[in-house]
């Protein structure tokens, strides 16, 4: 074989491999962002005890994060918080374990580093059941909070927002799926950077063949467990015995996504996974295994079924209740959805005014990638730090309905 025959076959192979059957669609977005894996720093699992005044904290736990414990006089104590690593975005979140031998109110104040400050309040959890602190347990001086607490030897556990970690998410999908197993398919599609389980509900009736398809997300951001509770009652209300899931059910098919970051989750992570990226910004390229399979799994499924990708809804929380929508829906599958699907939530939600900001998904966000990767509708679900518990269980059950409803009653051209 001549020098240039060997050249011609080692330049196919090579590009075989790069766009062969493996290649995924990249997407380019007008700010790229560099995904590429990034150094985080582990916290030291320990127990710490502030010796004299006898009070113990540790991170010994999934979903836990606590950088330092120490005493600053015989009442208070400075919990050190840091993230995974930087530059990040304030989601200033903590959870650590604490008690103490000798029953005493008890100060602990955070510490934050430098450019970051306290955003959640206090949940706490005592004899296995959540509770926001009370406002009288919180001091509040300039921006450095510190909160009472009465330790006993039973631990409390206090944490940003309620602990939701992979094994938590499991054992719920594993109860709401039981005896739905013949049209809620539970997969695995892989693994996390760390060998975490990345599971997926393939919810169909029927055969799947065509069945346009609709994307659900989150945890891509381990605090952002409100958004977290939408999705659960979103998803139960999809899945429920209703005439109406069963008719949605027989059309279209659903690809669920519980847990996006388990790494991040565990580790309690402020926002990034394991590989230090946020994911959320990676929806272009594909850097991070997370984003890389779970892209893989839905365009495949499209691919298999000749299905489109009609609309793809990633749940989050911020500061409070908020639609993050693409302007651009003419040319989507969908170009009427949102304003129909908000409309219908404002007239079944008492009090409900829908609040939403619409932009171009500048970033690669996975809103952008439904809309330029797939010409499909994207939306971010964001529920509010602070929403109380039972209005997001009302949010995502009427969210549910309403999307099964418009859906049913769309003329399906694509
Ligand atoms: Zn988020």
């Amino acid at each position: 074989m001549k020098v240039n025959s060997i050249f011609f076959l080692i330049l196919t192979l090579c590009l075989s491999v790069i766009f062969g059957c493996n290649s995924l669609k990249k997407v380019d977005f007008k700010n790229p962002v560099d995904t590429t894996t990034k150094q985080i720093k582990l916290q030291t699992k320990q127990t710490y005890h502030l010796k004299g005044v006898n009070v113990f904290a540790s991170n010994e736990y999934d979903g836990a994060r606590l950088n330092g414990f120490k005493r600053s006089n015989d009442s208070t104590a400075t919990v050190i918080i840091s993230p995974e690593n930087g530059p990040i975005n304030n989601s200033a979140y903590y959870s650590f374990k604490t008690w103490s031998n000798t029953p005493k109110p008890f100060y602990f104040t955070f510490q934050y580093p430098k450019g970051y400050k306290h955003r959640y309040v206090p949940k706490l959890k005592i004899n296995d059941k959540w509770s926001v602190i009370d406002d009288a347990q919180i001091i509040k001086t300039d921006s450095i909070v510190t909160i009472k607490l009465n330790l006993t030897r039973t631990p409390i556990i206090v944490s940003g927002q309620e602990l939701q970690t992979s094994t938590d998410v499991k054992q719920w999908y594993s109860n709401v799926l039981s005896g739905k197993e013949n049209f809620v398919r539970l997969k695995n599609i892989g693994k996390s950077k760390l060998g975490r389980d990345l599971p997926v509900l393939d919810i169909y009736k029927g055969n799947k063949k065509e069945k346009p398809i609709v994307v659900l997300l989150t945890r891509q951001h381990p605090p952002e467990v409100t958004g977290f509770f939408a999705f659960k009652e979103f998803l139960k209300t999809v899945i429920s015995d209703s005439g109406l899931s069963d008719r949605f059910l027989s059309k279209y098919r659903v690809l669920a996504f519980p847990i996006m970051n388990p790494d991040g989750v565990d580790l309690g992570h402020w926002r990034h996974n394991a590989g230090g990226v946020d994911t959320n910004r990676d929806w272009s390229k594909y850097h991070q295994p997370e984003v890389k399979q779970v892209v893989t799994y839905i365009t495949q499924a499209g691919k298999k079924d000749k299905a489109r990708i009609i609309l793809g809804i990633d749940f989050h929380s911020t500061y409070e209740d908020v639609f993050y929508t693409n302007k651009i829906r003419k040319e989507t599958t969908l170009p009427n959805f949102i304003e129909e699907w908000f409309t219908a939530l404002e007239a079944n939600i008492p009090n409900y005014k829908v609040n939403e900001a619409a932009g171009n998904s500048n970033s690669p966000v996975s809103k952008g990638w439904f809309l330029y990767g797939q010409k499909a509708t994207g939306i971010t679900y964001e529920i509010g730090d602070a929403t109380p518990r039972d209005k997001i269980k009302l949010i995502g059950k009427v969210t549910a309905e309403q999307m099964m409803n418009i859906l049913l009653k769309t003329k399906t051209n694509y």
